[in-house]
């Protein structure tokens, strides 16, 4: 009896200690405030622009033009307009230009000190295409909400609001009669939405051809500012994606005896795949918290309440119940696990005759930490049939992980500062974008590779994106624009900026 007495002590002691290591975590990590660039509307020195009549026009002109990929009219009409209507960038002489295989655009800011790495922030001019019939408005007509704030439109996030507000932002800065010391590149593709061969890649050889086979970081579109995302806290989450998952397009196939439905076998090639996909569907990939989750969750914990604050500080001990917590979720099990959907199913001919063969396509968004061989080992073990054929009909690796540590990471900080100085209170964390961008054309050019929209969007909003009633508001327009300026500025810097003088470590 003294001994279960004396072994519950001890269990009661450990228990304690944990309580209290995780306790002091939450309340120095909680605790810990870094330094911040001071707002950009009260800073006068750079500047602040303010939306006009004459910009926000310009933007709906191209939003009205049916930019649709391989429409080639129109993306042609739409990379003419831009060229007209911004003379002041492209008549400058510090700005050279060139139209990339026939329709994509190649933008050269030249800074004044050759020796810095250039940079490059992508855009896209294609959109896809709309179902009309589902909108509340015209997709094309770039309609606006009774009191003018906010424009409908395919494209207005996806991607014109970013293409239109860097020109506007660059414009900006010629006007105001200041060059920046790094040079840098504006580069707008032309088939992004299809993932195509045609924009990005041939944006990509041409600067090599231009020698420049090095970029300082490269921002794209990407993850936004999300509004509502953290319980109990009116703080905005902007989420920078610092890689892109990878996919796999499987073809499974089953080819066994057929024959007439009246005298059925056992089993049927539609039987056999369906069980396989069914396996696939239930059976994911396991999941695992990653250090951009890890760093996630550290940047978000001071903003949680608890308990939540505490099992964040905490991953060395609450690690499981977070990857649980993301693989419950269908919007965030990506970021944790390589997913498993079944797009496409064929199977049969005839209501009374038996297919032979049936197959189906299954598309896997690979996380960075699988590997094809290991995706695929799971598949055949999942699957466990041999009559099953499984194989691969495209491909595309995760993207590597861009740096994320603010205090050593350069372009890293230089995004997160310019995003404090936009954003009134936001809380920055790196993530996985689960979708795919151009940046895969550019990953030998830099290890830094950002993809952000600096646009503040509701769940809703980014529910339009791809969707019905996409939407911007001027707001959010000009902030884009502020933005880009200030990231113009920012990216000058030669060295991460000190963050240090009031941190605490733990
Ligand atoms: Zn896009």
């Amino acid at each position: 009896m003294a001994k279960i007495r004396n072994i519950c002590k001890y269990f009661a002691m450990i228990v304690g200690v944990v309580i209290l290591v995780c306790i002091i975590r939450t309340f120095v990590l909680v605790n810990i405030t870094k330094k911040k660039l001071p707002k950009c509307a009260k800073n006068e020195t750079l500047g602040y622009f303010k939306l006009n009549d004459v910009i926000w026009e310009r933007f709906k002109d191209t939003l009205r033009m049916r930019t649709v990929t391989h429409e080639m009219s129109e993306i042609q009409q739409m990379l003419n307009y831009v060229i007209e209507v911004h003379p002041k960038i492209f008549k400058s002489k510090h700005v050279q230009y060139e139209i990339v295989n026939g329709y994509s655009l190649l933008i050269h800011v030249q800074g004044r000190d050759k020796t810095l790495l250039p940079y490059l922030l992508a855009s896209h001019l294609d959109v896809v295409p709309v179902v009309e019939d589902e909108w509340h408005a015209d997709p094309f007509d770039a309609t606006e909400n009774k009191d003018g704030t906010i424009v409908y439109a395919r494209g207005a996030i996806d991607d014109k609001g970013s293409l239109i507000s860097k020109l506007a932002a660059l414009e900006f800065l010629l006007h105001r009669g200041i060059l920046p010391k790094r040079s840098f590149y504006l580069g707008f593709g032309h088939d992004e939405e299809v993932l195509g061969p045609d924009g990005a890649p041939h944006i990509a050889k041409r600067l090599i051809e231009k020698d420049v086979n090095k970029l300082h970081f490269v921002l794209d579109e990407g993850m936004v500012v999300m509004k509502d995302v953290i319980p109990g806290s009116n703080k905005e989450l902007a989420v920078i994606g610092v890689t892109e998952r990878g996919f796999i397009n499987l073809n499974i196939s089953v080819e066994i005896h057929g024959g007439h439905s009246s005298i059925p076998h056992r089993e049927t090639a539609v039987g056999v795949l369906g069980n396989a996909v069914s396996r696939l569907q239930y059976n994911q990939m396991p999941g695992r918290i990653d250090s951009i989750v890890a760093e996630f969750l550290d940047s978000l914990a001071p903003e949680l309440s608890f308990p939540l604050n505490v099992f964040a500080c905490n991953l060395w001990l609450f690690n499981p119940l977070w990857w649980r917590l993301f693989s419950l979720d269908n919007k965030l099990q990506g970021v944790v696990r390589t997913t498993t959907a079944v797009t496409i199913m064929r199977a049969g001919e005839k209501f009374n005759v038996i297919p032979s063969t049936a197959w189906a396509v299954v598309n896997q968004r690979t996380h960075h930490m699988d590997t094809v061989t290991q995706v695929m080992k799971h598949n055949k073990n999942v699957i466990n049939d041999d009559r099953v054929q499984i194989n691969i009909t495209r491909r595309q690796p995760p993207h590597p992980i861009s740096p994320f540590d603010r205090s050593t990471s350069l372009p890293y900080q230089v995004i997160s500062d310019t995003i404090d100085q936009i954003f009134d209170e936001v809380v920055i964390v790196p993530a996985t974008l689960v979708a795919n961008t151009d940046t895969r054309c550019y990953l030998n050019f830099t290890k830094n590779i950002y993809r952000f929209n600096p646009i503040s969007l509701t769940i809703e909003d980014i529910a339009t994106i791809h969707a019905m009633d996409e939407r911007i508001s001027k707001k959010n327009f000009e902030r884009m624009i502020n933005f880009f300026y200030h990231l113009m500025w920012n990216a000058d810097r030669i060295q991460p900026r000190d963050l240090t003088s009031n941190k605490q470590e733990l």
